[in-house]
């Protein structure tokens, strides 16, 4: 195994001096090559056709089934000319991944071979939906779901095939995916939003939302991943000890980036400019081998399945410089775990960010309603959001104490605290002056907002930064557009109130400008409890979150109860994103993703205690017999002098190989009892107690193991060995 575990660095030795990439030119000519956006469309179809797909990019419009066959016609052309050979629909089922199934253009007819596509096949297609996630949606034996192409995000060429960009939908019309609550969410936004706009300017018919995606990630060299099961199986290690240096010194952050991994960046980032995707910053991170790119932001769909295509590009192209990505939240112990912050705003079809503070009193009005809206939004549905990133994976991560804590609240930097808390004390004023005449003032005392940049708490999960929020607890790991779609969604509904009540003050005959006021300073003043300016990765806060209110999520299936909470339920259906059913399914579809993914780590760590920890412990516990066997017989009774270094080892492993096996042991049990628990609700919370604590035991003696054990016996690279290049 020492000598697997040498060959395994030699090699990444090797791949270090190597370089990989190819030099392209400058990168402005060959951006989005491999994309077929609609100018390049608009040389492969008729006026009319194009007409109908610029509409149905741009305004949703429902495409004419008379249209679709000369448009397949165009992309085929273009796709063809690119190299493809083959067409799929591309979706995002709800495992947090994407699905393809490639189809062949090639076809025969009278003897004679031609290219095939026509605009059904474009627009839809059956894939079998029976072994995807359904939550009880569909009966297995119905295997037909549906994926649609969604035009608002364009088709393009990779490895030879034409990539539609499609959504997925249960025979009966059900989202069984990620996009669909998704883009549903962005129209309810926008719905809303407008009519907070229109307050102030009602030349708006529009409000979209921009993201910015980052993504961080730890590299590993492949023949060191392949030696570990648990790496291999489960994205993280389930055993392991800590290495003796990690990130004590922060020498790693924004340090120069290895000659091996900037070779794979460059070629990552090549790859992804071909599709579009237009990467701009890539730095190391903080823990050792860990790192992190970031698209400019765009439109909300579009930067979502960006995403998703970076993450399979980073995987493919990692396989030529023989590198694993790893995008788990979690893979080392000890060690900073990784994230996938979401920046987010709202931008008018002008091209206004409503979330940017104006230099005017009632440009600041606009955004203090925003701004307000939100704070209410994630307050009242802090544990719904917060759970909306809950998954095994990052709860390794969060509240680790080096990443957001688990409970929700949202960080404004001091110049914005300082004009809420002032917005707050004008509640007293405003009793002893007329109304109108305060929200005047108070309009005017507005202090022009610049909220400073700089200002910058990286303990917080939800943190206005300027012009925008970051919402930084989603896991790297994760298809954002699950917590999107919950984020626009609340948001949503705020709006949507804030309106209303905004309405009813006019109505009574206030005017606009003190009816607005008033609403802000009613919302900012009811969610106050969700502002929080101090380090949220200490113990005081938890204290104090606790007692605001906030519930933090300490467990994951006992989170998931929030889809059950008839405020989560009546939101999403009012606002049209989820009906109740779909919301039922993906509670169970998250509850069951749970259950099997801690099923099969614990699978992993037994297997591994039992196949690579236990044999090792036994061969080195008996040289130490032989050897403490060969003292006595040279010292005799007096031993014990020279070898009582060797006894108290032989002791230390002699115990914990009991431990090993005696918790494994265990841990099965524990499997096989939630294994016998009929609801999966209840399963899942079993396994998020009684198997994970397990886990923990079975953990803690095996690393103690890995330290009292020869190093050329042990059989899994360590962590001094996966961490650094
Ligand atoms: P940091 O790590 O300091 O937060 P990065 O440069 O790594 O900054 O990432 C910031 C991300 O936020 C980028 O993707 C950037 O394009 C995005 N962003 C900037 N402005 C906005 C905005 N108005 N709306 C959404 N995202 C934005
Ligand atoms: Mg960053």
């Amino acid at each position: 195994m020492a000598i697997f575990r040498q060959r395994a660095l030699n090699e990444a030795a090797m791949h270090k001096t190597s370089r990989f990439y190819e030099e392209k030119g400058p990168v402005s000519k060959y951006f989005g090559t491999n994309v077929l956006d609609l100018e390049k469309m608009r040389n492969y179809m008729s006026q009319q056709a194009y007409d109908a797909v610029q509409a149905a990019v741009r305004y949703g419009a429902k495409l004419d089934r008379s249209m679709s066959d000369e448009i397949a016609a165009g992309m085929k052309e273009w796709a063809i000319e690119m190299g493809a050979t083959h067409y799929t629909h591309l979706f995002q089922p709800l495992t947090d991944s994407t699905a393809e199934k490639h189809e062949a253009f090639i076809s025969v007819r009278d003897g004679n071979a031609f290219e095939k596509f026509n605009g059904s096949a474009l627009v839809q297609q059956e894939p079998d939906a029976s072994s995807f996630p359904t939550g009880g949606l569909r009966n297995t034996f119905e295997a037909r779901g549906y994926s649609a192409w969604d035009p608002s995000s364009p088709v393009f060429v990779m490895d030879g095939t034409l990539c539609i960009p499609s959504v997925f939908v249960s025979y009966t019309g059900e989202a069984l995916d990620t996009k669909v609550p998704d883009l549903k969410s962005m129209h309810a936004l926008s719905e809303a939003a407008v009519k907070v706009v229109n307050l102030f300017d009602d030349s708006v018919a529009a409000v979209g939302v921009n993201l910015g995606i980052e993504q961080e990630y730890f590299l590993v060299d492949e023949a060191l991943y392949n030696a570990r099961p648990d790496l291999m199986l489960c994205g993280r290690t389930v055993i392991g000890h800590t290495s003796a240096k990690d990130q004590q010194l922060e020498d790693h952050y924004f340090g120069a980036i290895p000659s091996r991994v900037s070779s794979f960046m460059k070629d990552f980032e090549s790859e992804a400019y071909k599709l579009g995707i237009l990467l701009q910053t890539r730095h190391n991170e903080v823990a050792p081998n860990q790192f992190e790119c970031a698209p400019l932001y765009c439109e909300a769909t579009k930067a979502i399945d960006q995403n998703m295509m970076l993450m399979i590009i980073m995987q493919k192209v990692a396989e030529k410089h023989h590198l694993k990505v790893i995008f788990h939240e979690k893979p080392f112990d000890g060690v900073n775990g990784s994230g996938k912050h979401c920046n987010w705003s709202l931008v008018t079809d002008s091209g206004v960010n409503l979330l940017s503070p104006g230099k005017t009193p009632t440009k600041n009005l606009q955004f203090l309603s925003f701004y307000a809206s939100v704070l209410r939004a994630v307050h009242r549905h802090h544990f719904l959001l917060m759970t909306s990133v809950a998954t095994l994976s990052n709860s390794y991560r969060l509240g680790g104490g080096e990443a957001p804590p688990a409970v929700m609240s949202v960080f404004s930097g001091s110049t914005l605290y300082e004009v809420f808390r002032s917005i707050m004390n004008m509640a007293d004023v405003k009793e002893n002056v007329s109304s109108s005449l305060e929200s005047i003032r108070i309009v005017n005392s507005i202090p022009e907002i610049f909220p400073d940049n700089t200002d910058r708490n990286r303990t917080s999960p939800f943190a206005f930064t300027g012009n925008r929020f970051e919402f930084r607890a989603v896991g790297s790991s994760q298809n954002v557009a699950s917590s999107v779609y919950v984020l626009n969604s609340v948001v949503a509904e705020s709006l949507n109130e804030f309106r209303a009540e905004v309405d009813k003050l006019e109505a009574m005959g206030e005017d606009r400008a003190s009816a607005v006021m008033s609403v802000v300073r009613k919302f900012i003043t009811e969610s106050k409890d969700i502002m929080f300016e101090g380090n949220g990765y200490s113990k005081e806060w938890e204290a104090e979150a606790e007692a605001r209110g906030l519930k933090a999520v300490k467990n994951v299936p006992e989170a998931y109860e929030v889809y059950h909470d008839a405020r989560t339920i009546e939101m999403f259906d009012v606002l049209g994103v989820l009906a109740p059913n779909e919301v039922e399914a993906r509670f169970e579809i998250l509850n069951e993703t749970y259950v099997k993914k801690l099923q099969i780590e614990a699978r992993v760590m037994g297997d591994m205690c039992l196949n690579h920890v236990i044999p090792a412990a036994v061969k080195y516990q008996n040289i130490l017999i032989e050897n403490v066997k060969g003292v006595k017989d040279i010292f005799g009774e007096d031993f014990m002098t020279y070898c009582s270094s060797e006894v108290a080892a032989l002791k230390k492993i002699s115990m914990y190989i009991n431990d090993v096996s005696s918790y494994v042991e265990a841990l099965v049990e524990a499997r096989k009892k939630a294994n016998r628990i009929e609801d999966i609700s209840e399963r899942a919370k079993v396994y998020s107690h009684e198997v994970k604590d397990m886990m923990d035991k079975v953990r803690e003696s095996a690393d103690q193991l890995e330290m009292l054990i020869d190093d050329e016996m042990w059989p899994l690279p360590k962590y001094r060995e996966l961490l650094f290049f």
